[in-house]
């Protein structure tokens, strides 16, 4: 789905660019489950950002469906990110003033205002794939952690993407409910949905398929992993570790 090639991205700082991405190349390909490890300010977030096209790059390309995204128009760019991608954070960005099911709906009822009822019906079928039903009308302090982060999901779902992002999902969630959100990104993975996840957690990593390694702005290694099943679970933690030292 996406190829990055070259990906050099600089900031500047006290009058200076500093390069945090130094030239990655990385294919992200249909149906995959990948996840990003490496140590904070190692460049991962901005790779994300890079690779779904919400960041402009300083060279280098990326290609998302055989579209170079510097050849696409603003208009292509946001259709690309409406009709490819979800995100999902480590704190859900949910409007305080909404209940649950209408955080879910609201961009895609932005997106195409005359469908309504069918939108609301498509919220409440991936509300119920995700575990969340019956929290339609619950203000978003009413909810867990978990549940929010699940709600996050449901929104991102919304467009049928063919990839998910996460920075981080699960890094304000406990070690059981992080298990379970995996749970669930196994699930939209098996169907056919790419997943890309950064994260800090070896637990986390080895629920997925192929996991890059970042420091100092370059992808440094990569490993994989079979297909998940969870009584191999110790083994791929204990692989993933050493792979991290
Ligand atoms: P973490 O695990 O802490 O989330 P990360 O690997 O995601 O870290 P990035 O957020 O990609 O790291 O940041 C990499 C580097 O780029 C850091 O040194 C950060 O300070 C710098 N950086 C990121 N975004 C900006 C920005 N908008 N302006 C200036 N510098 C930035
Ligand atoms: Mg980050």
């Amino acid at each position: 789905i996406i190829i990055g090639e070259n990906i050099v991205k600089s900031f500047r700082k006290l009058n200076e660019e500093h390069n945090v991405l130094n030239g990655v190349s990385v294919e992200i390909n249909k149906g995959e489950f990948v996840s990003l490890m490496g140590p904070s300010g190692s460049g991962k977030s901005t790779l994300m950002f890079a690779l779904s096209g919400m960041d402009v790059v300083n060279s280098g390309r990326v290609i998302i469906n055989g579209k170079d995204l510097a050849t696409a128009s603003e208009n292509e760019l946001s259709d690309i990110r409406r009709k490819t991608m979800g995100f999902v954070f480590q704190q859900p960005t949910m409007l305080k003033n909404l209940n649950i099911l209408d955080n879910i709906i609201l961009p895609s009822v932005r997106d195409n205002q005359k469908n309504k009822t069918e939108i609301v019906k498509k919220a409440k079928s991936i509300m119920k794939r995700v575990g969340i039903t019956g929290l339609e009308d619950r203000d978003i302090t009413e909810v867990s952690g978990g549940q929010l982060q699940r709600a996050g999901i449901c929104r991102a779902l919304m467009n049928n993407p063919e990839i998910i992002f996460g920075d981080e999902p699960t890094g304000s969630l406990n070690s059981q409910s992080s298990q379970e959100m995996m749970d669930l990104f196994s699930e939209i993975n098996n169907n056919c949905t790419a997943v890309m996840l950064v994260t800090h957690d070896a637990k986390v990593a080895a629920r997925t398929e192929r996991i890059l390694f970042m420091r100092d702005g370059e992808i440094i290694s990569e490993c994989r992993l079979p297909k998940f099943e969870a009584k191999d679970m110790d083994d791929r933690v204990e692989e993933v570790m050493v792979k991290m030292r």
